[in-house]
């Protein structure tokens, strides 16, 4: 597909979460449909609000190929689908972003090194196959240091941290045999984060960076502008720039920095939309769900321009008991993402509150 998804296409969505959901939404306000797949039960966030839903595993092959037959195009809200299944949806249908992007991301080794080769600054890694790499490892990234699963980590899960040598055993162990690999710890001054768009044509749009505060591995609140001088804000848009045509990207993209005295430190990509630019819903006139899914239809993208400065707050577990007073807060934007259940540490909305006319 080259040509621009006409009003009633179909575009297939990985993944069933909040994310899902905010792309569904977005892709019917375009007048097109979306269409999740997703193993966990059908009535879940993104279902909930899409056009259609497939309940089925990932290796699936019948589900898979109907699926496929049912949409357009496909993207994702979720970076680790397997391989098997992007094989055998790759065969019938584009997948967008593309599987490079997929590659990078899932395994924080290759995403190290592919940023490294970049020319962009990472903090020091080493990777870890086994007990006898941890010495030599750390003898690479000084202690202290933070042991990272290469595959599946999210929010803070697969990550152990070293304060001295004396626990480093202990914390490997604690990943329980996975392939990891050792990160310096980076003394950071703040945590940006630049969401990124490349259409189909190589166009780029970058959101402004935002600043994001983290509680327990979690996204906390995302602040926009972000404290950065000029330098650093036109270093943060042009590097994310450079990641997004190295990966040929069709999408949106999330790129994580830390802000050091000696420059910006990329910590990770994300290839999807998100948490960190759901400001954009309330700061922008095209959010990052419209660019993404304007992205993957083939259309133009959007003006990434924001008109107003907002903060963003994530709705996590408890939080969910303050609902009526946010809800009686006039001007708080609320995003509520139709999770039955209430637990310890899981996303159920956000708000965004406008601070002030764009500064
Ligand atoms: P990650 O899953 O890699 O995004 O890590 C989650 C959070 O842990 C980051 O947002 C940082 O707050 C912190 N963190 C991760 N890696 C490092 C590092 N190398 N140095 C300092 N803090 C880190």
């Amino acid at each position: 597909m080259s040509d621009p998804l006409a009003p009633g296409a179909a575009i297939g969505i990985l993944g069933g979460g909040q994310l899902g959901r905010m792309l569904a939404l977005a892709a019917a306000r375009l007048g097109l449909r979306a269409h999740i797949y997703d193993p966990a039960a059908a009535s879940g966030p993104a279902a909930q609000v899409a056009d259609s839903a497939t309940t089925a595993a990932w290796d699936d092959a019948a589900a898979l190929d109907a699926f496929a037959a049912s949409v357009d195009v496909i993207t994702y809200e979720f970076e680790n689908i397997p391989t098997g299944t992007l094989d055998r949806l790759g065969a019938a249908r584009q997948i967008r972003p593309g599987r490079r992007a997929l590659e990078v991301s899932q395994d924080r080794l290759t995403e190290k090194r592919f940023l490294r080769d970049l020319g962009l600054a990472t903090a020091p890694f080493a990777p870890i196959d086994g007990p006898g790499d941890l010495d030599g490892a750390l003898a690479e990234t000084g202690v202290p240091a933070i042991l990272k699963t290469r595959r599946f980590g999210y929010d803070g899960k697969g990550q152990a941290r070293i304060a001295d040598p004396d626990v480093a055993e202990a914390a490997l162990a604690s990943l329980q045999g996975a392939a990891a690999i050792a990160e310096g710890h980076v003394a950071f001054e703040r945590e940006v984060s630049v969401i990124g768009a490349r259409g189909l044509d190589g166009a780029i749009a970058c959101f402004d960076p935002g600043e994001n505060v983290h509680e327990g591995g979690i996204l906390r609140t995302t602040t926009i502008p972000a404290r950065l001088s000029v330098a650093q804000r036109t270093d943060a848009v042009l590097l994310t720039g450079k990641i997004l045509n190295a990966l040929d990207y069709i999408g949106v993209l999330g790129v994580e920095l830390f802000v050091t005295p000696g420059g910006l430190i990329v910590n990770e990509i994300a290839p999807r939309v998100h948490n960190s630019g759901h400001w954009t819903q309330n700061g922008c006139t095209i959010c990052q769900f419209e660019q993404h899914i304007r992205a993957v239809a083939g259309w133009p993208l959007g003006d990434g321009t924001r008109h107003s400065d907002v903060t963003m707050e994530n709705l996590i577990g408890d939080d969910m008991d303050r609902l009526a007073g946010l809800r009686s807060e006039p001007a708080t934007a609320l995003h509520l993402y139709g999770k039955a259940e209430t637990r310890p540490g899981r996303k159920m909305g956000h708000v965004n509150r406008i601070t002030g006319p764009a500064g």
